[in-house]
Protein backbone atom coordinates (compact mmCIF):
# COMPACT_ATOMS: atom_id res chain seq x y z
CA UNK A 1 0.00 0.00 0.00
CA UNK A 2 1.73 3.04 -0.90
CA UNK A 3 0.95 7.16 0.74
CA UNK A 4 -1.17 8.16 -2.01
CA UNK A 5 -3.60 5.46 -1.59
CA UNK A 6 -4.66 7.20 2.12
CA UNK A 7 -6.42 10.00 2.76
CA UNK A 8 -7.04 11.25 6.67
CA UNK A 9 -5.03 8.80 8.14
CA UNK A 10 -6.26 10.36 12.03
CA UNK A 11 -10.19 10.26 10.85
CA UNK A 12 -10.21 6.29 11.72
CA UNK A 13 -7.72 6.22 14.34
CA UNK A 14 -9.18 8.62 16.83
CA UNK A 15 -11.84 6.71 19.38
CA UNK A 16 -13.82 10.19 18.96
CA UNK A 17 -15.14 9.51 15.84
CA UNK A 18 -18.73 8.41 14.71
CA UNK A 19 -19.09 5.69 12.14
CA UNK A 20 -22.78 5.19 11.17
CA UNK A 21 -24.26 2.44 8.78
CA UNK A 22 -27.75 2.70 7.47
CA UNK A 23 -29.16 -1.08 6.26
CA UNK A 24 -28.33 -4.16 8.89
CA UNK A 25 -28.10 -6.24 5.29
CA UNK A 26 -24.94 -7.75 3.74
CA UNK A 27 -23.42 -4.94 2.75
CA UNK A 28 -24.24 -3.35 6.15
CA UNK A 29 -22.35 -6.06 7.80
CA UNK A 30 -19.64 -6.26 5.79
CA UNK A 31 -19.01 -2.93 6.16
CA UNK A 32 -19.13 -2.94 10.04
CA UNK A 33 -16.78 -5.62 10.38
CA UNK A 34 -14.12 -4.39 7.92
CA UNK A 35 -14.67 -1.18 9.67
CA UNK A 36 -13.57 -2.62 13.08
CA UNK A 37 -11.16 -5.29 11.56
CA UNK A 38 -9.20 -2.76 9.53
CA UNK A 39 -8.65 -0.13 11.81
CA UNK A 40 -11.87 2.14 12.59
CA UNK A 41 -11.30 2.95 16.87
CA UNK A 42 -14.34 5.03 17.34
CA UNK A 43 -18.19 4.14 17.96
CA UNK A 44 -19.63 2.18 14.83
CA UNK A 45 -23.50 2.18 14.84
CA UNK A 46 -25.22 0.23 12.80
CA UNK A 47 -29.44 1.04 12.11
CA UNK A 48 -31.43 -1.25 10.55
CA UNK A 49 -35.49 -1.44 10.16
CA UNK A 50 -35.41 -4.97 9.64
CA UNK A 51 -34.98 -7.53 12.90
CA UNK A 52 -31.94 -9.70 13.76
CA UNK A 53 -28.82 -9.39 12.27
CA UNK A 54 -27.18 -9.06 8.98
CA UNK A 55 -27.16 -12.51 7.32
CA UNK A 56 -27.21 -13.40 3.18
CA UNK A 57 -30.60 -13.93 1.74
CA UNK A 58 -29.79 -16.49 -1.44
CA UNK A 59 -31.19 -19.56 0.64
CA UNK A 60 -34.53 -17.52 1.24
CA UNK A 61 -35.59 -18.89 -1.95
CA UNK A 62 -33.91 -21.74 -2.20
CA UNK A 63 -32.47 -24.26 0.51
CA UNK A 64 -34.21 -22.21 3.43
CA UNK A 65 -37.39 -21.95 1.79
CA UNK A 66 -37.22 -25.91 1.17
CA UNK A 67 -37.04 -26.48 5.04
CA UNK A 68 -33.34 -27.95 4.02
CA UNK A 69 -31.12 -25.49 6.12
CA UNK A 70 -31.08 -22.76 9.08
CA UNK A 71 -29.54 -19.50 8.51
CA UNK A 72 -26.56 -20.19 10.54
CA UNK A 73 -23.80 -20.37 7.60
CA UNK A 74 -25.35 -17.20 5.80
CA UNK A 75 -24.45 -14.58 9.14
CA UNK A 76 -22.28 -12.03 8.11
CA UNK A 77 -20.84 -12.46 11.93
CA UNK A 78 -22.03 -14.30 14.91
CA UNK A 79 -24.85 -12.59 16.87
CA UNK A 80 -22.23 -11.94 19.96
CA UNK A 81 -19.72 -10.53 17.65
CA UNK A 82 -21.44 -7.27 17.37
CA UNK A 83 -21.26 -7.03 21.15
CA UNK A 84 -17.82 -8.13 21.31
CA UNK A 85 -16.26 -5.79 18.64
CA UNK A 86 -18.20 -3.11 20.18
CA UNK A 87 -20.67 -2.35 16.98
CA UNK A 88 -24.12 -0.93 18.21
CA UNK A 89 -26.70 -2.97 16.19
CA UNK A 90 -29.92 -0.91 16.45
CA UNK A 91 -32.45 -3.22 14.76
CA UNK A 92 -36.35 -1.95 14.09
CA UNK A 93 -35.22 1.66 13.39
CA UNK A 94 -36.26 3.13 10.28
CA UNK A 95 -34.41 5.99 9.03
CA UNK A 96 -35.95 9.06 7.95
CA UNK A 97 -33.38 11.30 6.27
CA UNK A 98 -29.91 12.66 6.71
CA UNK A 99 -28.78 16.35 7.02
CA UNK A 100 -25.61 16.18 5.25
CA UNK A 101 -24.38 19.66 6.63
CA UNK A 102 -25.48 18.98 10.22
CA UNK A 103 -24.42 15.48 9.47
CA UNK A 104 -27.40 13.88 11.07
CA UNK A 105 -29.97 11.21 10.63
CA UNK A 106 -33.28 11.77 10.92
CA UNK A 107 -35.14 8.88 12.58
CA UNK A 108 -38.84 7.76 12.42
CA UNK A 109 -40.19 9.19 15.67
CA UNK A 110 -38.29 12.24 16.23
CA UNK A 111 -34.45 10.79 17.29
CA UNK A 112 -31.55 11.97 15.87
CA UNK A 113 -28.44 9.96 15.29
CA UNK A 114 -25.03 12.24 14.90
CA UNK A 115 -22.20 10.99 12.64
CA UNK A 116 -18.97 11.83 11.20
CA UNK A 117 -18.62 9.26 8.35
CA UNK A 118 -21.62 7.74 7.12
CA UNK A 119 -22.76 4.46 4.66
CA UNK A 120 -25.65 4.13 3.15
CA UNK A 121 -26.41 0.55 2.92
CA UNK A 122 -30.55 0.39 2.39
CA UNK A 123 -30.71 -2.46 -0.45
CA UNK A 124 -33.75 -2.65 -2.33
CA UNK A 125 -37.45 -2.96 -1.92
CA UNK A 126 -39.79 -5.00 -3.88
CA UNK A 127 -42.13 -3.94 -6.52
CA UNK A 128 -45.41 -4.11 -6.10
CA UNK A 129 -48.28 -4.80 -8.42
CA UNK A 130 -50.72 -1.94 -8.34
CA UNK A 131 -53.56 -4.53 -9.87
CA UNK A 132 -57.07 -5.57 -8.30
CA UNK A 133 -56.36 -7.73 -5.49
CA UNK A 134 -52.58 -7.59 -4.81
CA UNK A 135 -52.69 -7.09 -1.04
CA UNK A 136 -55.16 -10.11 -0.61
CA UNK A 137 -54.08 -13.05 1.43
CA UNK A 138 -52.16 -15.70 -0.77
CA UNK A 139 -50.32 -13.05 -2.54
CA UNK A 140 -46.79 -12.83 -1.32
CA UNK A 141 -43.34 -10.85 -2.50
CA UNK A 142 -39.66 -12.46 -1.16
CA UNK A 143 -37.21 -10.39 -0.01
CA UNK A 144 -37.11 -10.87 3.83
CA UNK A 145 -37.10 -14.12 6.29
CA UNK A 146 -40.53 -13.00 7.68
CA UNK A 147 -41.35 -13.13 3.78
CA UNK A 148 -39.68 -16.76 3.28
CA UNK A 149 -41.35 -18.05 6.48
CA UNK A 150 -44.55 -16.56 5.29
CA UNK A 151 -44.28 -18.54 2.04
CA UNK A 152 -43.13 -21.75 3.66
CA UNK A 153 -46.34 -21.99 5.35
CA UNK A 154 -48.27 -21.86 2.87
CA UNK A 155 -46.44 -24.05 0.61
CA UNK A 156 -48.35 -27.52 1.40
CA UNK A 157 -47.28 -29.98 -0.78
CA UNK A 158 -50.25 -30.68 -3.67
CA UNK A 159 -51.30 -26.79 -3.35
CA UNK A 160 -51.16 -24.65 -6.57
CA UNK A 161 -48.97 -21.67 -6.76
CA UNK A 162 -48.90 -19.38 -9.60
CA UNK A 163 -45.48 -16.98 -9.71
CA UNK A 164 -45.64 -13.63 -10.90
CA UNK A 165 -42.29 -12.81 -13.40
CA UNK A 166 -39.69 -15.54 -14.00
CA UNK A 167 -36.76 -13.34 -13.47
CA UNK A 168 -34.04 -14.83 -10.85
CA UNK A 169 -36.79 -14.75 -7.23
CA UNK A 170 -39.30 -15.62 -9.78
CA UNK A 171 -36.72 -18.99 -11.31
CA UNK A 172 -35.85 -19.72 -8.04
CA UNK A 173 -39.25 -19.60 -5.93
CA UNK A 174 -41.11 -21.87 -8.71
CA UNK A 175 -38.18 -24.45 -8.77
CA UNK A 176 -38.31 -24.50 -5.07
CA UNK A 177 -42.07 -25.09 -4.76
CA UNK A 178 -41.82 -27.88 -7.68
CA UNK A 179 -39.45 -29.50 -5.09
CA UNK A 180 -41.72 -29.25 -2.00
CA UNK A 181 -44.69 -30.58 -4.39
CA UNK A 182 -46.85 -28.04 -5.32
CA UNK A 183 -48.53 -27.14 -8.72
CA UNK A 184 -46.75 -24.18 -9.93
CA UNK A 185 -47.76 -22.26 -13.04
CA UNK A 186 -45.22 -18.97 -13.94
CA UNK A 187 -46.88 -16.14 -15.77
CA UNK A 188 -44.38 -13.83 -17.77
CA UNK A 189 -44.32 -11.19 -20.03
CA UNK A 190 -41.35 -12.40 -22.37
CA UNK A 191 -40.90 -15.32 -24.21
CA UNK A 192 -38.72 -17.59 -21.62
CA UNK A 193 -37.56 -17.18 -18.15
CA UNK A 194 -34.68 -14.85 -17.50
CA UNK A 195 -34.24 -14.00 -21.17
CA UNK A 196 -33.90 -10.38 -20.50
CA UNK A 197 -30.76 -10.57 -18.62
CA UNK A 198 -29.23 -14.29 -20.73
CA UNK A 199 -30.62 -13.86 -24.16
CA UNK A 200 -34.04 -15.74 -25.81
CA UNK A 201 -31.41 -18.80 -26.23
CA UNK A 202 -30.20 -19.20 -22.74
CA UNK A 203 -33.75 -18.48 -21.67
CA UNK A 204 -35.02 -21.21 -24.04
CA UNK A 205 -32.95 -23.34 -22.10
CA UNK A 206 -34.43 -22.28 -19.01
CA UNK A 207 -37.82 -22.70 -20.05
CA UNK A 208 -36.84 -26.34 -20.94
CA UNK A 209 -35.80 -27.48 -17.03
CA UNK A 210 -38.81 -25.61 -15.32
CA UNK A 211 -40.86 -27.28 -18.00
CA UNK A 212 -39.45 -30.70 -17.49
CA UNK A 213 -39.46 -30.11 -13.70
CA UNK A 214 -43.32 -29.76 -14.65
CA UNK A 215 -44.04 -26.34 -13.80
CA UNK A 216 -46.97 -24.47 -16.89
CA UNK A 217 -45.25 -21.43 -18.29
CA UNK A 218 -47.67 -18.84 -19.37
CA UNK A 219 -45.44 -16.38 -21.82
CA UNK A 220 -46.08 -13.43 -23.28
CA UNK A 221 -48.79 -12.32 -20.60
CA UNK A 222 -49.30 -10.76 -17.91
CA UNK A 223 -51.51 -10.38 -14.13
CA UNK A 224 -54.07 -8.09 -14.56
CA UNK A 225 -55.81 -9.64 -11.20
CA UNK A 226 -55.93 -11.24 -8.03
CA UNK A 227 -59.74 -12.65 -7.35
CA UNK A 228 -61.01 -14.62 -3.92
CA UNK A 229 -63.62 -13.97 -1.40
CA UNK A 230 -61.37 -13.75 1.43
CA UNK A 231 -57.96 -15.45 0.17
CA UNK A 232 -56.87 -15.97 -3.12
CA UNK A 233 -58.48 -18.29 -5.36
CA UNK A 234 -57.46 -17.19 -8.79
CA UNK A 235 -55.10 -15.35 -11.14
CA UNK A 236 -56.27 -13.87 -14.13
CA UNK A 237 -54.32 -12.47 -17.02
CA UNK A 238 -54.45 -10.16 -19.76
CA UNK A 239 -54.97 -12.35 -22.60
CA UNK A 240 -57.85 -13.78 -20.06
CA UNK A 241 -56.45 -16.64 -18.36
CA UNK A 242 -58.18 -17.96 -15.23
CA UNK A 243 -55.49 -19.91 -13.17
CA UNK A 244 -57.52 -21.44 -9.87
CA UNK A 245 -54.55 -21.65 -7.62
CA UNK A 246 -54.11 -21.61 -3.42
CA UNK A 247 -50.97 -18.90 -2.96
CA UNK A 248 -49.32 -16.72 -5.38
CA UNK A 249 -45.38 -15.01 -5.42
CA UNK A 250 -44.78 -12.08 -7.17
CA UNK A 251 -41.06 -11.73 -8.33
CA UNK A 252 -41.12 -8.28 -10.61
CA UNK A 253 -38.09 -7.05 -9.30
CA UNK A 254 -36.77 -4.31 -6.69
CA UNK A 255 -36.43 -0.74 -6.52
CA UNK A 256 -33.47 0.50 -4.29
CA UNK A 257 -34.91 2.05 -1.27
CA UNK A 258 -33.94 5.69 -1.69
CA UNK A 259 -37.24 7.12 0.23
CA UNK A 260 -35.65 8.05 2.93
CA UNK A 261 -33.06 10.00 0.66
CA UNK A 262 -35.25 11.85 -1.51
CA UNK A 263 -35.46 15.50 -1.72
CA UNK A 264 -32.35 15.94 0.70
CA UNK A 265 -28.53 16.76 -0.52
CA UNK A 266 -27.28 13.34 -1.78
CA UNK A 267 -27.30 12.94 -5.41
CA UNK A 268 -30.00 10.09 -6.53
CA UNK A 269 -30.56 8.23 -9.70
CA UNK A 270 -31.40 5.04 -9.56
CA UNK A 271 -30.20 4.51 -6.48
CA UNK A 272 -27.77 6.47 -4.77
CA UNK A 273 -24.69 7.95 -7.02
CA UNK A 274 -21.32 6.85 -5.94
CA UNK A 275 -17.94 7.69 -7.50
CA UNK A 276 -15.31 4.48 -8.23
CA UNK A 277 -14.32 4.50 -4.45
CA UNK A 278 -18.11 4.28 -3.23
CA UNK A 279 -18.45 8.52 -1.92
CA UNK A 280 -21.90 10.35 -2.85
CA UNK A 281 -21.24 13.79 -3.32
CA UNK A 282 -21.72 14.67 -0.22
CA UNK A 283 -18.84 15.21 2.11
CA UNK A 284 -18.05 11.45 4.10
CA UNK A 285 -21.17 9.71 2.79
CA UNK A 286 -21.24 6.51 1.23
CA UNK A 287 -23.10 3.80 -0.20
CA UNK A 288 -22.91 0.40 -1.48
CA UNK A 289 -24.62 -2.95 -1.58
CA UNK A 290 -27.94 -2.62 -4.31
CA UNK A 291 -29.20 0.76 -3.31
CA UNK A 292 -25.27 2.03 -5.04
CA UNK A 293 -25.21 3.35 -8.81
CA UNK A 294 -21.80 3.13 -8.74
CA UNK A 295 -19.13 4.34 -11.43
CA UNK A 296 -17.22 1.26 -12.35
CA UNK A 297 -13.98 1.50 -13.94
CA UNK A 298 -14.25 -1.15 -16.25
CA UNK A 299 -18.42 -1.10 -17.24
CA UNK A 300 -19.17 2.89 -16.42
CA UNK A 301 -22.22 3.48 -14.53
CA UNK A 302 -24.11 0.49 -13.09
CA UNK A 303 -25.97 -0.46 -10.01
CA UNK A 304 -26.14 -4.16 -9.26
CA UNK A 305 -28.60 -6.70 -7.08
CA UNK A 306 -26.00 -9.60 -6.15
CA UNK A 307 -24.54 -10.68 -3.33
CA UNK A 308 -21.10 -10.42 -4.23
CA UNK A 309 -21.60 -7.15 -4.84
CA UNK A 310 -22.78 -6.76 -1.77
CA UNK A 311 -20.82 -8.33 0.30
CA UNK A 312 -17.23 -6.73 -1.52
CA UNK A 313 -18.90 -3.48 -2.32
CA UNK A 314 -19.72 -3.09 1.51
CA UNK A 315 -15.92 -3.72 2.18
CA UNK A 316 -14.29 -1.63 -0.30
CA UNK A 317 -16.86 1.27 0.75
CA UNK A 318 -16.02 0.75 4.18
CA UNK A 319 -11.89 1.03 3.08
CA UNK A 320 -12.69 4.25 1.59
CA UNK A 321 -13.83 5.69 4.98
CA UNK A 322 -10.98 4.31 6.33
CA UNK A 323 -9.20 6.82 3.74
CA UNK A 324 -8.24 4.06 0.82
CA UNK A 325 -9.44 5.25 -2.43
CA UNK A 326 -8.41 2.81 -4.42
CA UNK A 327 -11.34 2.42 -7.42
CA UNK A 328 -13.62 -0.62 -6.27
CA UNK A 329 -13.30 -2.85 -9.91
CA UNK A 330 -14.56 -5.96 -8.89
CA UNK A 331 -15.54 -7.88 -12.01
CA UNK A 332 -19.07 -9.01 -10.92
CA UNK A 333 -20.10 -12.48 -10.43
CA UNK A 334 -23.36 -13.83 -8.89
CA UNK A 335 -25.41 -17.17 -9.17
CA UNK A 336 -28.88 -19.16 -9.39
CA UNK A 337 -29.97 -22.32 -8.01
CA UNK A 338 -32.71 -23.95 -9.64
CA UNK A 339 -33.50 -27.66 -9.20
CA UNK A 340 -30.18 -29.68 -9.98
CA UNK A 341 -28.65 -26.99 -12.48
CA UNK A 342 -26.17 -24.20 -11.21
CA UNK A 343 -26.33 -20.92 -13.19
CA UNK A 344 -22.64 -18.88 -12.29
CA UNK A 345 -22.59 -15.48 -14.29
CA UNK A 346 -20.37 -13.28 -14.31
CA UNK A 347 -19.35 -9.34 -16.23
CA UNK A 348 -22.16 -7.22 -16.88
CA UNK A 349 -24.01 -6.91 -19.85
CA UNK A 350 -27.44 -4.90 -20.98
CA UNK A 351 -27.13 -5.63 -24.48
CA UNK A 352 -24.76 -7.77 -26.87
CA UNK A 353 -24.10 -7.89 -30.49
CA UNK A 354 -23.11 -11.58 -29.99
CA UNK A 355 -23.67 -14.60 -27.98
CA UNK A 356 -21.24 -17.60 -28.78
CA UNK A 357 -21.76 -20.82 -27.27
CA UNK A 358 -19.41 -23.20 -26.24
CA UNK A 359 -20.40 -26.71 -25.05
CA UNK A 360 -23.76 -28.21 -25.30
CA UNK A 361 -27.47 -26.18 -24.59
CA UNK A 362 -29.50 -29.59 -25.44
CA UNK A 363 -27.19 -30.77 -22.57
CA UNK A 364 -27.48 -28.21 -20.78
CA UNK A 365 -24.09 -27.68 -19.74
CA UNK A 366 -22.43 -24.89 -21.78
CA UNK A 367 -20.63 -21.49 -21.79
CA UNK A 368 -22.21 -18.37 -23.02
CA UNK A 369 -20.29 -15.19 -24.00
CA UNK A 370 -22.20 -11.86 -24.64
CA UNK A 371 -20.00 -9.78 -27.02
CA UNK A 372 -20.11 -6.40 -27.95
CA UNK A 373 -18.22 -5.85 -31.34
CA UNK A 374 -16.24 -9.14 -30.29
CA UNK A 375 -15.27 -7.73 -26.82
CA UNK A 376 -16.31 -9.76 -24.08
CA UNK A 377 -18.59 -7.95 -21.39
CA UNK A 378 -20.06 -11.02 -19.62
CA UNK A 379 -19.94 -15.45 -19.35
CA UNK A 380 -22.42 -16.99 -18.54
CA UNK A 381 -22.00 -21.08 -17.24
CA UNK A 382 -25.16 -23.39 -16.80
CA UNK A 383 -23.32 -26.74 -14.98
CA UNK A 384 -20.20 -25.43 -16.19
CA UNK A 385 -17.15 -22.90 -15.25
CA UNK A 386 -16.85 -23.26 -11.72
CA UNK A 387 -17.30 -20.94 -9.31
CA UNK A 388 -15.46 -17.90 -9.86
CA UNK A 389 -15.35 -17.06 -5.95
CA UNK A 390 -13.65 -19.96 -5.09
CA UNK A 391 -12.04 -22.18 -8.62
CA UNK A 392 -9.17 -19.79 -9.58
CA UNK A 393 -8.43 -22.53 -12.81
CA UNK A 394 -11.82 -22.21 -13.92
CA UNK A 395 -13.49 -21.34 -17.12
CA UNK A 396 -15.28 -18.37 -15.54
CA UNK A 397 -12.26 -16.75 -13.73
CA UNK A 398 -10.60 -16.77 -17.16
CA UNK A 399 -13.52 -14.62 -18.45
CA UNK A 400 -13.36 -12.19 -15.67
CA UNK A 401 -9.88 -11.65 -17.25
CA UNK A 402 -10.59 -11.99 -20.62
CA UNK A 403 -13.32 -9.40 -19.75
CA UNK A 404 -10.93 -6.91 -17.89
CA UNK A 405 -8.62 -7.32 -20.77
CA UNK A 406 -11.08 -5.86 -22.88
CA UNK A 407 -9.66 -7.18 -26.37
CA UNK A 408 -11.60 -8.86 -29.08
CA UNK A 409 -11.94 -12.76 -29.69
CA UNK A 410 -13.00 -14.11 -32.19
CA UNK A 411 -16.12 -16.95 -32.37
CA UNK A 412 -14.29 -19.51 -33.52
CA UNK A 413 -11.67 -18.98 -30.75
CA UNK A 414 -14.41 -19.03 -28.08
CA UNK A 415 -16.38 -21.84 -29.49
CA UNK A 416 -13.96 -24.09 -29.75
CA UNK A 417 -13.73 -26.38 -26.74
CA UNK A 418 -10.13 -26.95 -27.52
CA UNK A 419 -8.44 -23.32 -26.56
CA UNK A 420 -8.34 -23.07 -23.23
CA UNK A 421 -9.87 -20.05 -21.79
CA UNK A 422 -6.91 -19.05 -18.92
CA UNK A 423 -4.08 -19.50 -21.61
CA UNK A 424 -6.57 -16.88 -23.76
CA UNK A 425 -6.70 -14.89 -20.64
CA UNK A 426 -2.95 -15.13 -20.14
CA UNK A 427 -2.51 -13.77 -24.01
CA UNK A 428 -5.13 -10.79 -23.61
CA UNK A 429 -2.73 -10.10 -20.59
CA UNK A 430 -6.70 -9.49 -18.02
CA UNK A 431 -5.57 -9.47 -14.70
CA UNK A 432 -6.55 -11.83 -12.53
CA UNK A 433 -9.54 -10.22 -9.86
CA UNK A 434 -7.31 -11.06 -6.93
CA UNK A 435 -9.34 -12.37 -4.24
C1 LIG B 1 -34.70 -14.34 -1.87
C2 LIG B 1 -33.43 -13.79 -2.41
C3 LIG B 1 -32.50 -14.64 -2.97
C4 LIG B 1 -31.32 -14.13 -3.50
N1 LIG B 1 -30.43 -15.00 -4.07
C5 LIG B 1 -29.29 -14.53 -4.61
C6 LIG B 1 -28.37 -15.41 -5.25
O1 LIG B 1 -28.57 -16.63 -5.32
N2 LIG B 1 -27.25 -14.88 -5.78
C7 LIG B 1 -26.98 -13.55 -5.74
O2 LIG B 1 -25.94 -13.12 -6.25
N3 LIG B 1 -27.83 -12.69 -5.13
C8 LIG B 1 -28.98 -13.14 -4.58
N4 LIG B 1 -29.86 -12.27 -4.00
C9 LIG B 1 -29.55 -10.83 -3.95
C10 LIG B 1 -28.77 -10.45 -2.70
O3 LIG B 1 -29.37 -11.02 -1.59
C11 LIG B 1 -28.73 -8.94 -2.58
O4 LIG B 1 -27.95 -8.44 -3.63
C12 LIG B 1 -28.18 -8.48 -1.25
O5 LIG B 1 -29.05 -8.86 -0.21
C13 LIG B 1 -28.02 -6.96 -1.20
O6 LIG B 1 -27.56 -6.59 0.06
P1 LIG B 1 -27.71 -5.10 0.58
O7 LIG B 1 -27.07 -5.10 1.93
O8 LIG B 1 -27.26 -4.15 -0.44
O9 LIG B 1 -29.28 -4.85 0.71
P2 LIG B 1 -30.39 -5.56 1.59
O10 LIG B 1 -30.07 -7.00 1.79
O11 LIG B 1 -31.69 -5.22 0.94
O12 LIG B 1 -30.31 -4.83 3.00
C14 LIG B 1 -30.72 -3.50 3.14
C15 LIG B 1 -31.23 -3.30 4.54
O13 LIG B 1 -31.51 -1.91 4.74
C16 LIG B 1 -32.74 -1.78 5.43
N5 LIG B 1 -33.31 -0.46 5.15
C17 LIG B 1 -33.75 0.03 3.97
N6 LIG B 1 -34.18 1.29 4.11
C18 LIG B 1 -34.01 1.62 5.41
C19 LIG B 1 -34.30 2.78 6.17
N7 LIG B 1 -34.82 3.89 5.62
N8 LIG B 1 -34.04 2.76 7.49
C20 LIG B 1 -33.50 1.66 8.09
N9 LIG B 1 -33.21 0.53 7.40
C21 LIG B 1 -33.46 0.52 6.09
C22 LIG B 1 -33.57 -2.93 4.87
O14 LIG B 1 -34.65 -3.25 5.69
C23 LIG B 1 -32.53 -4.03 4.83
O15 LIG B 1 -32.42 -4.68 6.06
C24 LIG B 1 -31.06 -12.75 -3.46
C25 LIG B 1 -32.02 -11.88 -2.91
C26 LIG B 1 -33.19 -12.39 -2.39
C27 LIG B 1 -34.21 -11.45 -1.80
Amino acid sequence: MTAEHWGDQDDHLSPHQTAVIVGTGLAGGNAAATLREEGWRGRIVMLGDEPGIPFGRPPLSKTYLRGEEGLGGWLVKPAEWYGDSGVELRTGVTVQGVDTKLKQIALRGGDTVAYHKLLLCTGGQNRRLDLPGADMPGVYHLRTLAESDAIRRAAQPGARAVIVGMGFIGSEVAASLRQLGLEVTAVLSGTAPLAAVVSNQVGEVMAGIHRGHGVQLVTEDQVAGFEGTRQLERVVTAKGARIECDLAVVGIGIEPAVEAFRGGQIALDNGILVDETCRTNAPDVYAAGDVANHLHPVFGRLRVEHYNNAEKQGRAAARAMLGDLRPYDDIHSFWSDQYEHKLEYVGFARAWDQIVIRGSLAHTQFLAFYLVKGVMKAALGLNRGGDPEVDADGELRACQRLIRARTALSEATLADDQVDLGSLAAVAGGSDPGR
